[in-house]
């Protein structure tokens, strides 16, 4: 309106009620004013917030030393600036802020107040982590593809080769007398092709894992009946070793998913076939004294794990490097740890290089 001037009484009206947190601080940060949506926002009333240090709103040492570093540089270039940092109230609570910070200048220029607005930003920060997270994931994943694709390439030549091999032979060996090399050679395909099925199982347990497909579903199942079963299946795989099961303890009935101990079983007494190249025994035993935790034991006099890998054993695609010349793609362990962890128990193990190795699971 023409000739209308503005009172101060307005001016603090829209201060005080500004739907923006603002506040007025000294050069050495105390506050000196704090408008309505201000003091609602740091949960303390306006007359304890007078007088207060600014910083002692800020949640850690590192935000108050941003928040000094901050000031310092305002107050010597008098430009504005914003400043991200988490914010706890008078309750206790906490909330992530942008501070927006502005000098206010006497007439001569000098500096006389800071003027800071507070901005709730906490469900911005809360999709940004999402955001890097959900980058992260994918960021892994394509190394694993790719670390995938190096291995199953260098992985299937071997059984592959292997396969072709024995498939020229077993064509040439057409007479009786030479049913022993066919019978052979057979054996060499059908070893070949489990093991490639082994790899293709090992990245098929990753990704349902990394996709949490795989669920924990347990059941009540009888233990020597479930060891026996495993058994059978790993016979396949069994070159010149002696496979041992014994059981000590007053309970053989235990309640746990049976798929994924399977696969954790599995994958431990393969190893001990493969890192035991010469054969010898392999035992399991499983311990089970009620009410005490159940136990599952392989053990094998192998060629161990020497003490400078032991630390890295259960990293995906990790390799011991006594391993090199066996067959193998890192995954096995990675894969039944998370599955023993999935089940609730804990998996440790014991080597000794050229002696062996003990595997633990505990449920
Ligand atoms: P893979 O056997 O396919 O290489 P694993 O994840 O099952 O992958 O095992 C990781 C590494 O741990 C192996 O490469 C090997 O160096 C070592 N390892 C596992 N089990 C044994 C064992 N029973 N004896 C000796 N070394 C083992």
């Amino acid at each position: 309106m023409k000739g209308y001037s503005h009172t101060k009484e307005e001016y603090d009206l829209l201060f005080y009620y500004a739907p923006i947190s603002y506040l007025i601080l000294d050069k050495d940060c105390f506050i000196i004013n704090v408008n309505k949506a201000g003091a609602l926002h740091l949960g303390l009333q306006k007359s304890k917030l007078i007088g207060t240090h600014f910083s002692t709103f800020l949640d850690s040492e590192v935000y108050q030393s941003q928040f000094y570093n901050f000031r310092t540089e305002i107050i010597e270039t008098g430009k504005s600036g914003q400043l991200e940092a988490v914010i706890r109230r008078g309750d206790g609570s906490t909330f992530f802020a942008l501070v927006d910070s502005a000098v206010i200048k006497d007439n001569q220029g000098n500096f006389k107040y800071f003027f800071l607005t507070l901005g709730d930003i906490t469900e911005q920060k809360k999709q940004e982590q999402k955001i890097a997270l959900a980058l992260l994931k994918e960021k892994e994943l394509n190394e694993m593809k790719s670390q995938f694709i190096t291995i199953a390439s260098h992985e299937f030549r071997t059984p592959l080769a292997t396969i072709l091999s024995s498939a020229e032979l077993i064509s040439k060996y057409s007479h009786e007398a030479e049913k022993d090399k066919r019978e052979k050679h057979l054996r060499k395909v059908t070893t070949s092709v489990q093991r490639l099925n082994e790899i293709l199982m090992d990245f098929m347990s990753v990704k349902e894992i990394e996709n949490e497909i795989i669920k924990n579903n347990p059941l009540p199942f009888n233990l020597h009946a479930f060891i026996k079963d495993v058994i059978n299946e790993v016979k396949s795989f069994n070159g010149t070793h002696n496979l041992i099961y014994k059981h000590h303890g007053n309970c053989t009935e235990a309640y746990l998913d049976t798929k994924l101990l399977k696969i954790c079983l599995t994958n431990l007494i393969i190893n001990s076939y493969k890192y035991a190249p010469d054969g010898g025994n392999v035992e399991i035993t499983t311990e089970h004294y009620l009410p005490n935790t159940l136990k599952i034991i392989v053990r094998d006099y192998g060629i161990g794990i020497p003490i400078e890998d032991q630390n890295n054993i259960f990293e995906q695609f990790f390799r011991a490097k006594n391993a090199e010349n066996i067959q193998g793609t890192g995954l096995g362990l990675s894969i039944t740890k998370r599955l023993v962890n999935l089940m609730n128990g804990t998996i440790y193990f014991e080597s000794e290089q050229n002696k062996g190795t003990t595997f633990t699971l505990t449920f």
